[in-house]
């Protein structure tokens, strides 16, 4: 369905968790979260039917996430359900990578056609500072696993930090044109714990273009301004948000895994959807959507509406 700005929402993103296995320092507080209590979760089922009713308004596109989609119990019997749906063309999962040696056939037989792992850095004692409590070897294993599986297009995302992660750029980039696959930049969004963080530690899109002057501009896909990596067939997309803003073209809506509706990721705007069956789900969805604004503010230097931190989005 499309919404008051013509927009049209054909895009879910799921996230069935805020819990995670790593603790992210841009993302998750260091002692990690209070534990939801079971009830305040919503079951498979209810996502589910909430799925469906989206599904029923148009939407073609479901993306799993979290916190970490890969440690909630079930969650491969779930994706499986959801890419049976009817009109369901593309699954896709977000994933840290550190549990997906363990699940990377399975999630191809359970129907993912589309991996997102997210790598900020190839540097094992960097992996560590940022994610706190990870290793590098278990995210690489994790790829390393999905390219076995035969995903095609899988994509690595890399939140660039400045005075963290930005000295490797080019590494990032020659990974990318090693493995043929896409290297996406993503600029990090004053969202939750980083949403005070000094300037500094943004980096824009255009850092990477000055960094890499040999990329290639190819065109776009959805959110990403893409970029062939000369001599090779990996490439590097840029997600903008915050200087590039694509709002406009946003196509999506967003559901926590306590069952709240998100029009915009970055407005503090939600619609429960617990409890709702039929057409009191589908019109609870329907006012979600015509709920979106038509666009952040980040890029006037103001931080996120949302009151969650992005383990509790999902991206
Ligand atoms: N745990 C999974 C993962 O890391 O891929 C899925 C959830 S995580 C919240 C989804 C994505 O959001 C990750 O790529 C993460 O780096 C990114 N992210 C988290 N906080 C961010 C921020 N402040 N700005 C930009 N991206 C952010
Ligand atoms: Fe976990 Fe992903 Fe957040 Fe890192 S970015 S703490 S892996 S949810």
């Amino acid at each position: 369905m499309d919404d008051l700005y013509n927009r049209k929402i054909d895009y879910l993103r799921i996230s069935v968790t805020d819990r995670c296995n790593l603790r992210c320092f841009y993302c998750m507080p260091e002692c990690g979260i209070e534990k939801s209590r079971h009830s305040d979760i919503a079951s498979f089922e209810e996502l589910y039917e909430m799925a469906l009713a989206c599904t029923a308004l148009g939407v073609h596109k479901i993306r799993v996430t979290g916190g970490e989609p890969l440690v909630r119990l079930g969650v491969l019997a779930f994706l499986k359900k959801l890419g049976g749906l009817p009109g369901v063309d593309t699954l896709c999962i977000t994933t840290n990578g550190s549990l997906l040696a363990g699940c990377a056939n399975e999630l191809k037989e359970a129907g993912v056609n589309r991996l997102n792992i997210s790598l900020d850095t190839l540097n094992p004692e960097k992996y560590r500072r940022i994610s706190r409590v990870g290793t590098l070897s278990a995210a690489l294993d994790g790829f390393h696993a999905a390219l076995s599986a035969g995903f095609e297009n899988i994509k690595v995302n890399a939140v660039l930090i400045g005075g963290v992660n930005d000295d490797e750029i080019e590494d990032l980039v020659n990974f990318a044109g090693k493995y043929g696959i896409t290297l996406r930049f993503i600029e990090l969004m004053p969202i939750g714990e980083c949403a005070g963080w000094d300037k500094s530690h943004f980096i824009s899109g255009e850092t990477v273009l000055k960094r890499v002057p040999g990329l290639v501009p190819i065109g776009s896909d959805g959110v990403a301004r893409l970029y062939g990596i000369p001599g090779t067939s990996g490439r590097v997309g840029l997600i903008s948000p915050v200087s590039h803003r694509f709002c406009s073209d946003c196509n999506r809506i967003r559901i926590t895994s306590d069952g709240k509706l998100k029009p915009c990721l970055h407005s503090e705007e939600e619609i429960n959807l617990r409890g709702l069956h039929g057409e009191e789900l589908l019109s609870a969805i329907k006012s979600g959507i015509l709920k979106k604004p038509l666009r952040h503010h980040l890029s006037e230097g103001e931080i996120s509406g949302s009151a969650r931190n992005m383990n509790a989005i999902g991206g």
